[in-house]
């Protein structure tokens, strides 16, 4: 299974395509081998996602009716969760604490949009007021159409859920691409899905190139829609490539996110959520807040308890008990990084803590949580996403330059603040230009919460009824329920 694609409800082998292997980042060995799709095979996923919306008859069934599907999806997620999680921390690398709740989240989506597709058989017409009594009204959501999801590789199963739950819920039918790097879950689910009788047609997962499957769906003419988790060149190509056929489009993309400390915030606790901010998943989090701007009163105290605590961090393989930092995800991903922080140095930072390859790992991407100080303003390290263990730390004076600073950036995705005063929290959390912003914590993310970001970190919201509303159009059915005729071309006749 792991070495096919998923389409029209069968395992096949791609018509052109080959194979790539899969590594381990922890260990760099080959785990195993996946397909490799060509646009022949995207064309075949997007033609049974069609026959499976406009003739099968998914988007007709009930609201009820396919949350019993996305219930059944959540439940086959949970029976085999550890094992999922297993297979998500030899692909991706991460800690199995943080992949087993990665996956939990995952059949928590299905089944929070199993929730929201029963309430659609109540919910999805509302009527509308009309200035003219001689008319009724009511606008009604129906189900967009196929979807093509493109997701990265940071929370594998988790972006497929995010995009996948919401849009069968809503009548959808899905070609789903997960990234090259890490496929396996993804097939995982295509398999749970199949299990659970999903009709053919309705989820289709096809592996390969982003430049080649991700692109072929991209331009398919079938596709109404486009879901994109990514970086910003290539969802920037997305745009402009949808913008031919006008497909719908939702982005989310990356971020430089802050997180402000100030004096009257309880250290300890700020340090924790700095950490958390940027070292969970190896910091490889498009919400991390990579830009940490702390108070000058507090400032010292921060950065000495910070340094202390990041080299406590074990770190190795994610399958081990007591890591809290594994692999990066791949050799690229390391490298990627490490020149990162050498261009933030040649920049003049300097290397509070980290910056290196930890001392006796012979094999693996491992890299050592790094805290920069000292970063200029106008650097890359200050201004560019790095993705990866590494956070800048730079102080301020007063709570307007903290709000300044922490707005001066093309992204505008995530913010936080630590304060215990309450008022100034609010006024910070009101001043912050981003779509998600944490008050004395940084990271939480609900599923019941709307996801997105400001500025270039993307377009539309994931999660919650917004991400429902992502796979949604609204029809306006008008009625003309007058006793008289309209009588502009064709005049009533006088005493009819
Ligand atoms: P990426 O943009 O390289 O790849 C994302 C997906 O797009 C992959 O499946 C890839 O195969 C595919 N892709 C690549 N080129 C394509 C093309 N020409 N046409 C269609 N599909 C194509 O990003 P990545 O390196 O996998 O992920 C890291 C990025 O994702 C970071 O910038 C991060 O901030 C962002 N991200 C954002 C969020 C969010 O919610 N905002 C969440 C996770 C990751």
């Amino acid at each position: 299974m792991h070495d096919k694609l998923y389409i029209d409800g069968k395992w096949v082998a791609p018509l052109k395509g080959g194979k790539a292997d899969v590594i381990n980042p922890a260990t760099e060995e080959v785990i195993q081998q996946i397909a490799t799709a060509t646009e022949e095979d995207v064309d075949l996923a997007v033609k049974a996602a069609r026959r499976a919306f406009d003739k099968d008859g998914w988007p007709k069934l009930s609201g009820a009716e396919r949350a019993k599907y996305l219930r059944a999806i959540a439940s086959g997620i949970r029976t085999n969760q550890a094992g999922i999680a297993r297979l998500e921390v030899l692909d991706n690398g991460k800690p199995f604490p943080e992949a087993d709740w990665d996956i939990a989240d995952a059949a928590g989506c299905f089944d929070f949009y199993a929730g929201l597709a029963e309430e659609f058989d109540t919910k999805s017409a509302e009527t509308i007021v009309l200035s003219d009594s001689r008319f009724t009204a009511r606008a009604v959501k129906e189900p967009m159409g196929v979807v093509g999801a493109i997701v990265p590789w940071n929370y594998p199963l988790l972006m497929a859920s995010w995009k996948v739950a919401p849009a069968l819920a809503a009548g959808c039918t899905v070609v789903l691409k997960p990234a090259e790097l890490t496929s396996l879950t993804a097939l995982e689910l295509a398999d749970i899905a199949d299990k659970a009788g999903l009709p053919a047609g309705v989820l289709n997962v096809l592996t390969g190139a982003g430049s080649v499957a991700g692109q072929a769906i991209v331009e398919h003419p079938l596709v109404d829609k486009l879901a994109f988790t990514g970086s910003g060149p290539v969802g920037s190509r997305i745009m402009t490539e949808a913008a031919r056929d006008i497909k719908r489009i939702s982005l989310e993309l990356g971020g430089k996110s802050p997180l402000v400390v100030f004096n009257d915030a309880d250290v300890e606790q700020a340090v924790e959520w700095i950490m958390f901010g940027i070292f969970w998943n190896q910091g490889q989090v498009c919400s991390a807040t990579s830009r940490v701007l702390v108070q000058d009163g507090v400032y010292d105290k921060v950065l000495a308890c910070l340094v202390e605590e990041t080299k406590k961090i074990t770190i190795g393989n994610g399958l081990d008990d007591g890591i809290l930092l594994g692999p990066l995800v791949s050799e690229r991903q390391y490298s990627n990084v490490v020149r990162d922080i050498e261009k933030a140095k040649a920049a003049g930072a300097s290397i509070a803590c980290g910056g290196k390859r930890p001392d006796g790992f012979g094999k693996g991407y491992y890299l050592e949580p790094t805290i920069l100080t000292d970063v200029p303003l106008d650097s890359e390290a200050w201004n560019e996403e790095i993705f990866g263990p590494v956070v800048c730390i730079r102080s301020f004076s007063t709570e307007e330059e903290a709000i300044a600073l922490a707005n001066d950036s093309r992204f505008g995705l995530a913010a936080a603040v630590m304060s215990t005063d309450h008022e100034r929290a609010e006024r910070v959390a009101a001043a912050f230009r981003a779509g998600i912003v944490w008050i004395n914590c940084s990271q939480p993310t609900f599923t019941e919460a709307p996801w997105g970001g400001y500025k270039q970190s993307g377009i539309g919201r994931e999660l919650g009824r917004w991400g429902f509303e992502n796979y949604l159009e609204t029809k306006q059915i008008t009625r003309f329920v007058s006793e008289e005729p309209w009588g502009w071309y064709i005049k009533p006749k006088v005493g009819a």
